[in-house]
């Protein structure tokens, strides 16, 4: 495997500069889905814990969907953190990490805007998915694992399973992956602090400000079935997405909801 695309735990440790022992750092060579590994061991983690994995074979989306990658072409890894309080102050979670990833991309000259509720798009175009998964912590609380796929190249191969212009960021598939790694955890893990304490509400603006489709004609659809239809706004302080429909406006919760151009 070509160096650049070698990663290892110390290295990223020693980019990320952590204190020892905030944050485990385990690098896989192939798994199924980090998401998968660190939601099973979720009731017995101490610490909060990154997941890389070289290659994911059963990369996951939201409601069941597949997140398709090719070892050497992408980053796929997942945060598992621990938030004090109730499973419903993270809905706009997913929203608060787009913004996070952002920053970080955008810092890398790499600007990219967020799309409702938990995609980062390039040029309009997919570039990196996020999954959060969550579960009740034993001693209290919840476990969130936050998974994030963000391709590097994408193989004409890969692109064609999925069935869709997708976007890649040939410009980091450059850098040294592990340094590439430890900007987007410092990016998470500064941003999930304020999460933790603020909630959503801070990052509205911001997230506001990164919106693809502010003042675009979109559908709200849930398992196929058009559910309301409406002009985007944005999103308010609890990550909804603002929809002006022909009654007025409305504000959807994310759930497994997805969001089309009308
Ligand atoms: P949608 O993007 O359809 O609105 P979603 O945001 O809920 O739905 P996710 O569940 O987050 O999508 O991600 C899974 C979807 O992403 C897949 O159904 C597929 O269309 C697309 N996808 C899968 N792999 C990739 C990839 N490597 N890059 C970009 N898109 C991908």
């Amino acid at each position: 495997m070509n160096e650049t695309f070698a990663m290892d735990a110390g290295a990223i440790a020693r980019h990320y500069g952590t204190p020892a022992g905030a944050i485990d750092i385990e690098v896989v060579t192939e798994t199924g889905s980090t998401n998968a590994d660190l939601l099973a061991r979720a009731a017995g983690l101490r610490r909060p814990v990154l997941r890389v994995a070289l290659h994911q074979t059963a990369g996951r989306g939201r409601a069941g969907r597949s997140w398709l990658s090719a070892p050497g072409t992408a980053l796929t890894f997942s945060l598992a953190w621990h938030f004090a309080g109730p499973l419903r102050e993270l809905a706009g979670l997913p929203l608060a990490v787009g913004v996070a990833l952002a920053d970080a991309l955008g810092a890398l000259d790499v600007p990219v805007q967020l799309k409702w509720p938990n995609d980062v798009l390039r040029d309009g175009a997919k570039l990196a998915g996020v999954l959060i998964e969550t579960q009740a912590a034993p001693s209290g609380g919840v476990w969130a694992v936050i998974g994030v796929g963000l391709n590097l190249l994408m193989p004409d191969d890969i692109e064609q399973r999925i069935g869709r212009s997708v976007a890649a960021a040939p410009w980091l598939a450059q850098m040294d992956r592990n340094a590439l790694i430890a900007q987007l955890l410092g990016a998470l893990a500064a941003n999930l602090g304020q999460f933790a304490q603020d909630g959503f509400a801070p990052f509205c603006a911001r997230w506001n400000r990164l919106h693809a489709w502010q003042g675009v004609p979109v559908v709200i659809i849930d398992r196929g079935v058009t559910l309301h239809e409406g002009v985007a706004a944005g999103v308010d302080d609890w990550g909804r997405l603002l929809l002006d429909t022909a009654a007025g406006r409305i504000a959807i919760v994310a759930g497994d909801v997805s969001l089309r151009e009308a």
